[in-house]
């Protein structure tokens, strides 16, 4: 196929907001379709800056550094969510934002989030907004307990929540997270969190990936088993909710949607990412086209690529000392894939890496979790 006209010409430069890992191997994967990318952050040691041909170090809120930022380059996308709406505002009008602020600002708020999801038709737990204890109390009233206090903004791995078991830990659950804007969430008892990841091109296309199964320890991603083992209907359905989300964001790039599957084989949506996802990281090796490279053909207005997989996959996050102290393990394993950030100082929680296990096509289904992260 032609790539498009309206696509970037080969050397052209991708401006990327945001240095770290999603923004280095975006601009690997950049790099393998010859392109060029400028990484704009506020700190030195950015895993990113490393592998880009150029950088700008400055604050999000250097309105004179983005517009110089925005001449140096010809497209621009943003490698998490928390870039300040403004700051892509900024560059918006000067050149051309992909996502742009409309997608950033619904990602960005949790009661925007929801009543987005609910329009683009993906069911979601029961919610209220709360400002004060009152209206705590009310919600919880209604919703019931246990349910789930966050922050609407700003929250991830998390932070910035509350887990109401019973009456008495609204008051002091309310106390640590207020004054910002909260939302109380019914506590779903989910028996699976799942992931779907999506691309959306510049002509609309949507490309998905299979449907993911994650596990987190310490509130942070683990593992990530690609194919999720789920029933067929429920696969298909993760992966319908994602493209709908993709669809109505009109995004351009890629997307996640992180869900919980209930008892019942339903699904409900919980949070978007529109942006590659730590839960898209086993696609690098396991699919035609991994997320990152997805990421950059959708931004350069090239056709995007097969979202196939011609690989089971299971990936690790390699995290703070465990991390490091597992890495000469992982490189001494024939069958895994291993990706480091370079990132020098392993403090905790810290993400280092991750190491994506390969398996026959079709085979995770028939092994327990021992067989399937076996030297991970
Ligand atoms: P979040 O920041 O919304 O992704 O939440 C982080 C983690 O908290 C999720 O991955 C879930 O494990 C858990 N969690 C969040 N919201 C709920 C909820 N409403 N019910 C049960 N668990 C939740």
């Amino acid at each position: 196929m032609t790539p498009p006209e309206t696509s970037l010409p080969l050397g052209a430069t991708i401006g990327i907001l945001g240095g770290g890992q999603l923004g280095r191997m975006s601009a690997m994967a950049a790099a393998r379709l010859g392109y060029r990318c400028h990484i704009f952050a506020p700190d030195a040691d950015s895993p990113g800056m490393e592998v880009a041909a150029a950088h700008t170090l400055a604050e999000y809120d250097d309105v004179a550094a983005l517009h110089r930022f925005a001449d140096a380059v010809d497209v621009v996308t943003f490698e998490f969510e928390n870039v300040p709406a403004e700051t892509l505002a900024a560059l918006e009008g000067r050149v051309p934002c992909r996502p742009g602020t409309r997608a950033l600002a619904i990602c960005q708020d949790r009661i925007v989030e929801k009543r987005f999801l609910a329009e683009a038709g993906v069911p979601v737990a029961p919610w209220r907004e709360v400002t004060t204890e009152a209206e705590l109390q009310a919600g919880i009233a209604e919703i019931g307990l246990p349910a789930v206090l966050k922050t609407t903004r700003l929250g991830y791995d998390g932070r910035g929540q509350a887990v109401l078991r019973r009456l008495e830990d609204a008051a002091p659950a309310f106390a640590r997270l207020s004054p910002k804007p909260l939302i109380l969430e019914a506590f779903v008892p989910f028996t699976a969190e799942i992931s779907g990841i999506a691309a959306r091109g510049l002509d609309g296309t949507v490309a998905t990936y299979d449907a993911i199964e994650n596990r987190h320890r310490h509130h942070i991603l683990d593992l990530s088993f690609a194919p999720a083992r789920l029933p067929a209907s429920a696969a298909a359905a993760a992966q319908a909710h994602v493209a709908q989300v993709a669809t109505a964001l009109e995004l351009v790039g890629v997307v996640a949607l992180e869900m919980f599957l209930l008892a019942d084989g339903s699904l409900l949506g919980n949070e978007i990412a529109p942006r590659p996802h730590n839960s898209g990281h086993w696609t690098m090796d396991a699919c035609h086209c991994g997320q990152f490279e997805q990421h950059i053909r959708a931004v350069a207005g090239l056709p995007l690529g097969s979202p196939a997989r011609h690989a089971d996959a299971v990936m690790r996050n390699l995290v703070g000392s465990e991390g490091l102290a597992a890495w000469p393990g992982i490189l001494a394993q024939q069958d895994v894939v291993p990706h480091w950030y370079g990132k020098l100082e392993a403090r905790p929680g810290r993400k280092l890496g991750h190491a994506n296990r390969l398996l026959p096509l079709d085979t995770l289904h028939a092994l327990d979790d021992a067989a399937a992260t076996s030297g991970l």
